[in-house]
């Protein structure tokens, strides 16, 4: 399955609020990427696929950062979220 960037919130996974909060992106689930099926439908990448796809999520990044001229690392929100899920 091709991922690609949330059309969303444009690979940001969230969003400003108007009191300055940020908040996740319900279409992505706060990831920035969406699944893309062979008719073109976008899908929110479920939690349990996220350790499967962190390779593909950060070369993906890399680019969008690299686009906005960031030369940083990722903010890997994907591998955030993989940290969630093991605890409690
Ligand atoms: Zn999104």
């Amino acid at each position: 399955m091709e991922i690609v960037r949330c059309a969303s919130c444009d690979g940001y996974g969230w969003f400003d609020d108007d009191d300055g909060q940020t908040q996740d992106c319900e279409w992505c689930g706060g990831i920035g990427y969406t699944y893309r099926d062979a008719n073109g439908v976008d899908k929110r990448i479920p939690a349990a696929d996220y350790a499967a796809v962190s390779e593909q999520l950060e070369r993906l990044e890399k680019e969008r950062l690299r686009e906005m001229g960031y030369t940083g690392e990722a903010k890997k929100p994907w591998e955030q979220k993989i940290r969630q899920q093991g605890e409690g």
